[in-house]
């Protein structure tokens, strides 16, 4: 083969000079999500599913990934192997700032729109005896998989308590879809997690093993709510799950959707579009999308400044100046 002839037929193979090339070159994107018995990952497979609907006219696959949550999204996004992905509202925060789990601030981060609350959830077994935070002292914890925004929170609130991890009998570190059945098998007295409710996480083990949910309040929690923008009081609905008839009172954060400047205004405005121009059929693909309002959902929870594809959209629809 000559070198033009080479050159063509890498073209060729490139899809460059393809004569079949379809006039609308094909585009994927990949949204990092978390364990797929959360919320993230149906939350991810939700957004896709609506972008993806009308792929023939922006040529734009979206896919999901499940990932370790948070910190791992932000830190994929920014080494660009991921376009997009899920992340808790004070994880965000903590990513635009550079402090906590980030050694330096990602300027380039950016905000897309927030979705569900997500309470700081404790799950306990059944026989444990342990009715609140402070009860956990000397057992058998899982405090979340490092790369999880769950164990980010954790980290942030037994400082606040001045405990660290040692005060555990055993602070595990298995990932959110093993935590369940680990308390179910007795291996461990109960678990961290950050998630929207209902979620199939939660339903399993209070199912499966009549597993509790347990109340995270006290001075610490006061503190933490107190003195930072990204906590709030929340409360896990009465009778949500099997076998827990009681409220549970807690805090929490946001689940936010974040991109970075890498990620093209023309892909993120074609995302947004999907979610916001068919937000009734989104809402009913999960159901801790019921509480959520477009007006919310643009700015509460969002510490990086919104994308410009995200703007666009916002603006046309005049719910921005
Ligand atoms: N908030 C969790 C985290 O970042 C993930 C929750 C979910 O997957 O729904 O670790």
């Amino acid at each position: 083969m000559n070198t033009r002839a080479f050159l063509v037929a890498v073209a060729l193979a490139g899809g460059i000079l393809s004569p079949a090339a379809p006039a609308l070159a094909q585009k994927y994107i990949t949204v990092g999500t978390g364990g797929v018995t959360g919320v993230y990952y149906p939350a991810g497979g939700a957004i896709c599913r609506l972008v993806n609907k009308n792929r023939k006219a922006h040529g734009i696959r979206c896919s999901v990934e499940s990932t370790g949550g948070s910190v791992f999204n932000i830190n994929t996004i920014k080494a660009g192997e991921l376009d997009m992905g899920v992340a808790q509202s004070d994880v965000q925060f903590n990513a635009v700032k550079g402090r906590k789990q980030f050694n330096e601030p990602f300027p380039a981060l950016r905000a897309v729109f927030s979705l569900h609350p997500e309470p700081v959830t404790v799950v306990v077994r059944k026989e444990s005896n342990i009715n609140n935070f402070a009860d956990l002292k000397g057992k058998k914890f899982n405090v979340g998989n490092p790369g999880s925004g769950t164990r980010a929170s954790l980290d942030e609130l037994i400082a606040a308590m001045g405990w660290t991890i040692k005060d555990f009998g055993l602070a595990s570190e298995l990932k959110a879809d093993e935590h369940g059945p680990a308390l179910c098998d007795g291996k461990i007295d109960g678990f961290f997690y950050l998630v929207g409710h209902p979620s199939a996480n939660i339903q399993d083990p209070t199912t499966v093993c009549g597993a509790k949910l347990v109340s995270v309040t006290g001075a610490a929690v006061d503190k933490l709510v107190k003195a930072n923008p990204y906590y709030a009081y929340a409360t896990i609905p009465a009778g949500l799950y099997p076998g827990n008839p009681q409220e549970t009172k807690t805090y929490g954060v946001l689940a936010t959707v974040v991109s970075s400047t890498r990620t093209p205004a023309d892909t993120v405005y074609q995302v947004v579009k999907a979610v916001f121009d068919n937000f009734a059929d989104f809402k009913k693909l999960h159901p801790a999308f019921q509480v959520l309002k477009p007006e919310n959902m643009i700015k509460d929870g969002l510490s990086a400044p919104l994308h410009d594809g995200a703007v666009k959209y916002y603006k046309e629809k005049g719910w921005m100046k």
